[in-house]
């Protein structure tokens, strides 16, 4: 025999070690993660043997066959799937393939109270097994080979690889159950947890014992059932199943058409988000099937991926299977039904919008940010997600959609203002709806990084432009204010023009001009974008991801209504530059940096001047 031992991938090893520590509120998930795993090596097979049929040979009865051994305290997961060679058993059970399971793992050790349950969100199901087992022996011949060869791990660091005599293909999964797990030799708890986790794997769950084999789940492919034979808790198990998820799903949609284009679907808006959602390379979730046959779950261009957070299956007719999953991916078929579908589910959202907007809220809370990039990536409907679209304003707590907006515009209002940033209660506090507040003019408040991509790209909602309330020409010369402002009489013109000129020169290139603001009533200052620049949220964004040097300076506004701007104005005409007027500006500056969330300049600088300045005060 020949063994040789080899370490894990650092990421490995850092989960291995989370999985040992965790306190486990679900540690049957390992059972669904294997079983999931085996059915899946068995639907790999299935369809690589339709070209291939000599892989499968005489044997395709697929099933996964769970043995306890009481004596030995081990579990083992069998299957007669695909299998693993020697560099598949080291690549797929040593390195994590997909990239963002770092994520997960931040989020595992954050958290810390060890909920493994989503772990196969993450592309990392297998490991779970070390939830269970303090060793894990893995025995695989890949259909078409005759050699096998076992993987063997205490989960510490290591793993062997050595060869092996299986005599069948496929995959054996050996758990050494730890002390505290072996209820999972029990006929009744392995039973339960299968009829729980794994009722809709479409193939027999076995559990053989010395007085015969028992079928565990009921292995049907539940989309071909009619609706009517469907109940609520067996689509909720199988969207569990799908998603790999313990939440309820938020929006259920089984149709069959017929006709033209004959397909099934069984799609599932998950009621929470899906790990995998920011993961790069997580375009399409959605298991693809023809006529019952697996191809994939990862079929990039079938549903657009704004939709990425939908889960559940497609079933065609009609898509020929002989071609390699690569072809398949621009079948003409395939195209035309991921249209049908994404209409329909976009028109299934429109319902719930409209018949039940508490709901609807929740979907949006979740998935928002993401149906969003579709304003951008698919001008095709671009105006039926607009209509989809919901947002936190400064008129209440509730959600808007730019319907409601546009209807309740004040007099004389042309455009659909807007503000960014990372926080919806920052933004509210933000001097720079004062002017807008003034005059009743509501703020759609922009928190999710998409908003700056799809804004540009979007431009305005039927004839009315967004504009955002931190750039350029605040817009509010043509709206009167609401209530009579009964603000202290303001600066003179005159002086506020010397205070500005000063400030610019005392401030020099920091700021790219000082002038008297429209849009303060209650803040001495603020700092608006030019109008020739982007906006301050998104160079900051960008400046964050190493996509911008630098952020451009500045224009800063400043309040000629409020009582300091009025005697540093006075001040200002009557005596000219002052060491005092100096630091007051730099300060200003500052306070207008520190409100939108950015540090001062030169914190030392800042300290001084604030010393100097209370000292004077005092
Ligand atoms: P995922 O299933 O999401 O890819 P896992 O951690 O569950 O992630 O499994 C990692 C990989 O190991 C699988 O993608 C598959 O290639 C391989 N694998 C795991 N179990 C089996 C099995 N029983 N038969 C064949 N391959 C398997
Ligand atoms: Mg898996």
């Amino acid at each position: 025999m020949t063994q040789e031992t080899r370490t894990f991938q650092a990421e490995v090893a850092k989960l291995l070690q989370i999985v040992a520590n965790s306190l486990y509120s679900r540690r049957e998930v390992f059972l669904r993660e294997l079983i999931s795993n085996a059915s899946d090596a068995c639907d790999r097979l299935r369809y690589e043997a339709l070209t291939a049929p000599e892989l499968a040979g005489d044997d395709s009865a697929y099933r996964v066959v769970l043995r306890a051994d009481t004596k030995a305290k081990t579990l083992t997961i069998e299957d007669n799937g695909i299998g693993m060679s020697r560099d598949e058993l080291i690549a797929n059970l040593g390195t994590i393939a997909r990239s963002g399971s770092s994520a997960f793992l931040d989020k595992m050790a954050e958290d810390g109270s060890g909920d493994l349950s989503l772990i196969g969100q993450f592309g990392v199901g297998f490991y779970s097994a070390f939830v269970v087992a303090d060793r894990v022996e893995v025995t695989s011949r890949r259909a078409g080979a005759s050699e096998s060869w076992c993987w063997s791990s205490d989960g510490a660091g290591e793993f062997t690889i050595a060869d092996a005599t299986r005599e069948r293909r496929g995959t054996a999964i050996v758990l050494h159950l730890k002390k505290d797990a072996r209820a999972f030799l029990d006929a009744g708890t392995l039973r339960a947890t299968v009829k729980a986790h794994s009722d809709h794997i479409g193939i027999p769950v076995v559990l053989a014992a010395d007085d015969g084999d028992e079928t565990l789940n009921s292995a049907s492919a539940l989309w071909t059932r009619p609706k009517s034979d469907i109940t609520a808790d067996q689509y909720r198990e199988f969207y569990q199943h799908v998603s790999h998820g313990f939440d309820d799903p938020w929006l259920t949609v089984h149709v069959r058409a017929e006709g033209r284009l004959e397909y099934t679907q069984l799609l599932f808006i998950p009621g929470a988000r899906p790990m995998d959602l920011f993961q790069p390379d997580r375009k399409c979730a959605v298991r693809l099937y023809v006529r019952r046959v697996f191809v994939t779950d990862n079929c990039e261009g079938l549903l657009p991926s704004y939709l990425r957070f939908v889960r559940g299956v497609i079933d065609s007719e009609d898509v020929a299977l002989n071609v390699s999953r690569e072809m398949l991916q621009q079948d003409p078929i395939l195209s035309k039904i991921g249209t049908a579908v994404t209409k329909r589910m976009l028109s299934e959202l429109e319902k719930k919008a409209a018949r039940e907007p508490e709901a609807y809220a929740k979907f949006w809370d979740n998935f928002g940010a993401v149906l969003k990039e579709g304003l951008y990536e698919d001008p095709s409907r671009r105006e039926q997600i607009l209509a989809l679209a919901r947002f936190r304003s400064t008129h209440g707590d509730g959600l808007v959609s730019l319907a409601d907006y546009v209807s309740r515009m004040a007099d004389g209002q042309q455009a659909i203002y807007t503000i960014a940033g990372d926080d919806a209660a920052a933004l509210r506090a933000s001097p720079h709806l004062e002017g807008y507040a003034a005059r009743g003019v509501e703020v759609l408040l922009m928190t999710d990084p998409v908003d700056e991509f799809w804004i540009p790209a979007v431009a305005n909602y039927g004839d009315k432009s967004f504009v955002s309330v931190t750039h350029g020409d605040a817009g509010l010369d043509k709206l009167k204010p609401t209530k009579p402002v009964d603000a202290p009489e303001p600066a003179k013109a005159g002086d506020i023009a010397v205070l500005a000129a000063l400030m610019k020169q005392a401030l020099g290139d920091s700021v790219k001009d000082v002038r008297a603001s429209e849009r303060l009533t209650t803040s001495p200052v603020c700092l608006v974008a030019d109008d020739r620049d982007i906006d301050r949220h998104l160079a900051r964004m960008l400046k964050a991801h190493g996509r911008l040097d630098h952020v451009s300076a500045g224009v800063l506004e400043i309040n000629p209504g409020h009582p300091l701007i009025r005697s540093l104005a006075e001040r200002a005409q009557a005596s000219g530059a002052s060491p005092a007027l100096d630091d007051a500006a730099h300060l200003l500056l500052d306070q207008a940096r520190i409100v939108e969330g950015d540090p001062p300049t030169d914190v030392a600088a800042f300290a001084r001047r604030m010393s100097a300045l209370l000292e004077r005060a005092t």
